[in-house]
């Protein structure tokens, strides 16, 4: 049978599923990265053979943190320090004789809700909430990509924020007043001094204002049909703290349209599953 892998290149874990040509995932094998290099790729091919069996492989797509170059395919993701102009396109299609695709891992996210949106929306765009906020563009069937092929880093814009702790609000970018300081995993834990399923309701109420801020600013900018989230702190959040975050959004969204908001329903097979539909449509 015909099957396509996708690869969750993660700084913890690596993650690599195989898919059919509906896009359906048939299996998928966890490990943990290794800290070299060598061994980080001699393992991605090991993991690919494993869920491949005996199974022709026509297309392999793959999520990696930034920054990477996408058209070359040569990746340098952050958390794998040993991993430094890594030309893994070029590395894949060698081994394994078919095209392989590869790109930032919130964009190819933001495929994966797109391509299971129902019905299909013309932009949707997808934010994670965990440790960090990052974020992917769909608009018109395509991979948004600015300046030099940048993905938009939806995490660091500045809202009107409410803190019980202001002097707290420190981003690790080098700003004070990023979202990402005030509703991440870590910027909770920052402020806060807990963890997010510790928060009070009142500290709740504080970080779904400042969610709602940044969703008006995004809402108001992209105009997407749909927002998307995902990420631990979005998926393991109460119902009550999104009901918030999108009331303040529409109420300070005047000149233009509310979009959807909704939970991702693929949890922590979103980049996973993402992989497999770009190994079969290609990137653009
Ligand atoms: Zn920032």
């Amino acid at each position: 049978m015909r099957i396509y892998i996708g690869l969750d290149i993660g700084g913890t874990k690596f993650m690599v599923g195989a898919g059919d040509e509906n896009g359906n995932l048939l299996h998928s094998i966890i490990y943990e990265t290794p800290r070299n290099l060598e061994q980080g790729i001699e393992l991605l091919k090991k993991m690919t053979r494993e869920v491949a069996g005996n199974d022709k492989i026509v297309g392999m797509g793959a999520a990696v943190g930034g920054p990477l170059d996408w058209k070359k395919g040569i990746v340098s993701p952050l958390h794998q320090p040993e991993w430094k102009n890594v030309p893994l396109k070029e590395i894949m299609e060698k081994e394994f004789d078919c095209p392989f695709f590869v790109d930032v891992d919130t964009n190819v996210a933001a495929w994966a809700e797109y391509k299971l949106a129902q019905p299909r929306p013309e932009k949707l765009l997808y934010m994670t909430i965990s440790t960090g906020i990052g974020g992917g563009f769909i608009a018109d069937g395509k991979i948004y990509r600015g300046k030099n092929g940048a993905h938009p880093e939806i995490g660091h814009q500045s809202i009107p924020f409410r803190c019980s702790h202001p002097e707290r609000v420190q981003c690790e970018c080098g700003v004070s007043d990023c979202l990402e300081a005030l509703v991440s995993g870590n910027g909770i834990r920052r402020i806060y001094g807990k963890s997010p399923e510790n928060l009070t309701d009142n500290e709740w109420e504080e970080v779904a204002y400042n969610l709602g801020q940044g969703l008006r600013n995004l809402a108001a900018i992209y105009l997407p049909d749909v927002i998307v989230l995902g990420g631990g702190i979005a998926t393991g959040a109460q119902e009550k703290y999104f009901h918030q975050a999108k009331k303040v959004m529409a109420e300070h969204l005047k000149m233009t349209p509310a979009p959807d908001v909704r939970i991702s329903k693929l949890g922590y097979d979103t980049a996973l599953m993402g992989a497999i539909y770009i190994a079969q449509d290609g990137l653009k």
